[in-house]
Order: structure tokens, then C-alpha cells, then sequence
């Protein structure tokens, strides 16, 4: 439930009203915004809602219907902006993250690190701990790879986002990375949902390829309820009948997530379809839908790509399609354009 406070509520009463919710057993949030002290309260209470609305100092108590509770709108009706560095998701502006599937080499990272850079992208991603449907398939070099996306960033600039498979991988690969990323195969590895809750970096969580949107929302729950309220959702094409594409990219999602909740929301084009060809229309489509972000998988040479060449754009169709979703982002009033570094100020201020 939420619980706001009158105005001029002395500092005991609001005590004494956090308090009882802790002896309830309630988990107890500030959600304080502007004029208003509001207090979010989650969890089972005994008490019916009528006592703590005639607590001294309360104003009103607003029930939360839905299952979740941290992650709702109604919880926090404003827009949760995640800061990554000068990128902020969440916001007016379009984020777009891209690399390839994995890291291959010290090479590829960097390569298409300064590509994926110069067409617009803001954050790079590469998977150096891969989840792979066989054994024998390429497993990511682990942290190798890591240290090799760590290079890119010192070269770029760019913010790393790279998954994570494991509880007890989250402290090494938190060391090298500014996002930690939680597979669609991971969505409901609770113990992962808590590791990674507790290490407050930020998490793009991935849809579970057979899960839905309320599945997605208790995922992001558990995060929260952690104490970490730097989450990113991804749609990223769910299971259907359909066999043409590798998945179905669920775009009602994009709206449905947006009403729901006040995280960011970023679309996954690439594993939603598995096809590169399909990329370009599914990300418009995508912004048009009012996605916070896109992540796209980017390969200098998709036919040798050790994984997910199929669906990896070449550097020129990536620079090719952020143009055109500037233009989509352009036309619902968004932008694209990254924000400029200090740095680039200054580099552009001394050349100018
Ligand atoms: C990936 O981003 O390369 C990946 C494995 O994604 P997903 O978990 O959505 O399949
Ligand atoms: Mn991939």
C-alpha cells in the first residue's frame, strides 16, 4: 500500500507511521516526491487499511492491486531514469546499445566498439560469459573478455553491458562492467535475481522466452526488493508457433510495460526476430511503440561470427538503421542524439 502523509506531519508522527508498518513486517520505502511524503509500505499486513488511515499524520492510504508492488506505476507513478555514466534510459532521449553477440577477440571488440560508436551508439554490449543452448557451442571467453570490453571502453568511451550467468559471477564481472545484463534463459534464477539486487549495478533483465509480461514484473520485483532500483526490462521476442522467425517480438509489450511500471523499457530486435533482414523495421518499430532503448547485435563479419551471425548487422546497416529511428524518434517528439561528454565538449570548443 501507499500511505501519503498530511502536510506539516511532525517527524514523531511520521516515525511512529514507519514504524508500525516495520511491526507489521512490512518492507517500507520512501517515495517522497516534491511536496508530498509518501511512504511505500509492501507485504502482508494484519490490520485492516482503515487503521492506518486514522494514524496521526496520515492523509490517505492508496491500496496496491497488482502483485507487484516496488516496480508499479502506482507505486511510483514518475518515470525512473537509470544513470549510466552521462547515458540516461528512461528518459526523453532514445538509448541505443550495440556489439556483437560475444567477444570473440581482442580485435572484433574493438572494431566494432569504434564503429557501433560513430554511428550513434551509447553503450556497448558483448557477451563474455554466454549461455548457449549446446555444450559444444562457443561458451564466451569469460574474463578475457571482459578485460577486452574493459579496453573498449577506455578507447570509446562507451558503457558496457555484459551478461551475467551465475550468482557467484557477479562480483568479477561488476568489475569490469557498468550494466549487468540477466538472460532471457536467467529471468527466473532467483538466487541471481538476489545477487544482483544486492550489488545496486545496474541490470538490463531480459524476458524469459516463455514468460509473461507479470512474470517479466516479478522478476524486476525481486531486484527491487533487494534494494536495487537500477533496472532496465528487455523484450526480446517470446516463443510462439510461429517458426519463420526465431522468436516473436511481443511489441505489445512495449505499451503494456510502460502503463505497468515506471522502469525503462529497451527492445531486443535481434533475438526477437534472428533475422539481421528484420532488424531495421522491428527496431522502428520498436521507438514507434515507445521503447526507452534498443540493443542490437553489431558484427564486422557476421558469416564468421562464432555466434549469432544470422541476425548481426554489418557496421554499415547499423549506422544505416540509427538514422532511420532518429527519424522515428524525431517524429513522437523523442531524440536520439547522445547527450556530449565534457570531454567532447571540450574537444569540440578547442577545434572549433
Ligand atoms: C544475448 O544478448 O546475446 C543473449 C543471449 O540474449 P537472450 O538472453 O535474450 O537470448
Ligand atoms: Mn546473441
Amino acid at each position: 500500500m501507499i500511505i501519503v502523509l498530511k502536510q506539516g506531519v511532525s517527524q514523531q508522527e511520521e516515525d511512529q507511521v514507519r514504524s508500525i508498518l516495520r511491526e507489521e513486517g512490512c518492507l517500507v520505502r520512501e517515495m517522497s516526491t516534491g511536496e508530498e511524503t509518501v511512504i511505500g509500505a509492501v507485504g502482508q499486513v494484519s490490520r485492516d487499511l482503515r487503521f492506518f488511515e486514522q494514524l496521526s499524520g496520515v492523509a490517505k492510504v492508496i491500496p496496491v492491486s497488482r502483485p507487484y508492488k516496488l516496480v508499479s506505476r502506482e507505486m511510483h507513478p514518475e518515470d525512473t531514469v537509470v544513470q549510466i555514466g552521462d547515458v540516461e534510459i528512461g528518459g526523453p532521449r532514445i538509448v541505443v546499445i550495440a556489439g556483437p553477440c560475444a567477444v570473440e577477440n581482442r580485435d572484433q571488440v574493438m572494431t566494432i566498439a569504434h564503429h557501433v560508436k560513430r554511428a550513434g551508439a551509447v553503450l556497448l554490449r558483448g557477451g563474455a560469459f554466454k549461455p548457449r543452448t549446446s555444450p559444444y557451442s562457443f561458451q564466451g571467453l569469460g574474463e578475457e573478455g571482459l578485460k577486452y570490453l574493459a579496453e573498449a571502453r577506455e578507447a570509446t568511451g562507451l558503457a558496457i553491458v555484459t551478461e551475467v550467468m551465475a550468482p557467484e559471477q557477479v562480483p568479477l564481472v561488476a568489475q569490469y562492467a557498468d550494466v549487468l545484463q540477466l538472460g532471457t534463459r536467467n529471468m527466473q534464477n532467483y538466487a541471481l535475481l538476489h545477487a544482483v539486487g544486492e550489488s545496486g549495478m545496474p541490470v538490463l533483465l531480459k524476458r524469459g522466452m516463455m514468460s509473461t509480461i507479470e512474470e517479466l514484473l516479478m522478476s524486476a520485483e525481486y531486484i527491487l526488493s533487494h534494494g536495487n532500483r537500477r533496472v532496465m526490462l528487455c523484450e526480446r521476442g517470446i516463443r510462439t508457433f510461429e517458426t519463420y522467425t526465431r522468436n516473436t517480438l511481443d511489441i505489445n509489450a512495449v505499451p503494456v510495460l510502460k502503463e505497468l511500471t515506471h522502469l525503462p523499457v529497451v527492445v531486443d530486435p535481434s533475438h526477437a526476430t534472428g533475422k539481421w533482414r528484420l532488424v531495421n523495421a522491428t527496431s522502428k518499430a520498436a521507438v514507434a511503440a515507445g521503447a526507452d532503448g534498443l540493443i542490437i547485435e553489431v558484427h564486422p563479419n557476421p558469416e564468421l561470427a562464432m555466434s549469432d551471425g544470422a541476425q548481426s548487422l554489418k557496421p554499415e546497416r547499423f549506422a544505416e538503421l540509427v538514422n532511420q529511428v532518429r527519424a522515428v524518434a524525431e517524429a513522437i517528439g523523442r531524440k536520439l542524439e547522445p547527450i556530449p561528454s565534457k570531454q567532447q565538449i571540450v574537444m569540440d570548443i578547442s577545434t572549433s
